[in-house]
């Protein structure tokens, strides 16, 4: 297949950041690298991947950054450097993969938490416009995923991300349905890398909920498939484009991306006739939230978010394009489901 870019180094383990150097010097990066990373995980694990690389002869630099506002200035300084690296959660690594693909620059991944499949995909979801929208960018180089780091993510980031990795089951079957219904191309290879993680978490998510090194696996599984169709479409459908919809609805929330798109799960599941009920257990178990409460969102909101979700991607054929969905039939759906 011409032109599939994929992370050349991925290693998910303890102590992973000691090979973070030897990787570099394998792969023959030389020069001077960036480290970028968040005022809470320069202490995780940033200033440690800063001092390893400048102890072994790159010229690096860290800079501490908040979020999007920082990006320009961000843009300014990293042309005097090599590659960049991302050291943080989310934002963090979204951000530095949007500027490395501006600059045409290589970076790495080194999440600190896993609460999204972000730190290994090939897209970037950033607030640069006013509200979260996702941008075409590069997988990252390497993936550092250093479970002594990440075990010690707050219990919520961690559930969130198992929130990611089980959307997967409505994502997919919306895909299968647009091949089905508008001839869209349906990649299994790809499909099945976020497919098979999400039902081994529904099969067993009570001896799996523990079992970090799965997740971290499973989120990089789902973002490796999007390197396959260079889109967001094996990792993100009808229950992504809910949480899109609750993002520019309800900018004030405080809920995560996998929290919000593990109850778009129950919903867009309930719609395409899949098993709701063991789908909302599962993420009990998890520790995930299954309602609007527990999210912290009104519930007319979870209701207009239901209604407009349709219009967040109108090129992504989902289940959402075969029922017309009201206030009044949105409304219903959420009851049924126990999410209002
Ligand atoms: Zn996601």
């Amino acid at each position: 297949m011409a032109n599939i870019e994929l992370p050349r180094k991925i290693l998910v383990s303890r102590k992973a950041l000691d090979e973070t150097v030897n990787f570099c010097k394998e792969l023959h990066l030389k020069g001077s690298c960036l480290v970028i990373t968040g005022e809470h995980t320069k202490e995780v694990a940033g200033k440690r991947v800063f001092s390893d690389f400048q102890n072994n002869g790159f010229l690096s630099n860290i800079q501490i950054i908040k979020d999007e506002s920082d990006i320009p200035e961000l843009l300014e300084k990293i042309n005097a450097f090599d590659f960049l690296i991302g050291v943080g959660g989310g934002k963090i690594i979204d951000i530095t993969k949007y500027i490395s693909n501006k600059a045409n620059m290589p970076f790495i991944s080194i999440p600190t938490s896993p609460s999204h499949d972000g730190f290994a995909s090939p897209r970037a979801s950033l607030n640069l416009n006013g509200f979260k929208s996702s941008f075409e960018a590069k997988p990252p180089l390497m993936i550092i995923a250093d479970l002594d780091i990440i075990s010690q993510a707050p219990a919520r980031l961690i559930a969130s991300g198992y929130g990611d990795v089980i959307a997967k089951l409505t994502s997919v079957a919306d895909w299968k349905l647009s091949n089905i219904k508008t001839g869209e191309p349906y990649l299994s290879y790809a499909a099945d890398l976020g497919l098979s993680a999400a039902q081994k978490i529904l099969d067993d998510p009570e001896h799996i909920k523990s079992d970090i090194k799965f997740l971290v696996d499973s989120l990089i599984n789902c973002g490796i498939s999007m390197c396959f169709t260079k889109s967001s479409r094996p990792a993100s459908g009808s229950e992504h484009m809910f949480s899109h919809a609750l993002d520019m609805l309800y900018p004030e929330k405080k809920s995560l991306h996998g929290e919000q798109c593990g109850i778009g799960t129950i919903i867009m599941s309930y719609l395409h006739g899949q098993d709701y009920k063991k789908i909302r257990k599962c993420l009990e178990i998890i520790g995930c939230p299954t309602n609007a409460k527990q999210l912290e969102i009104p519930e007319e909101i979870m209701i207009k978010a239901l209604v407009k979700a349709k219009e967040i991607n109108p090129s992504r054929y989902t289940i959402l394009n075969q029922i017309e969905i009201n206030e009044s039939k949105a409304k219903n759906i959420l009851k049924t489901v126990k999410v209002i």
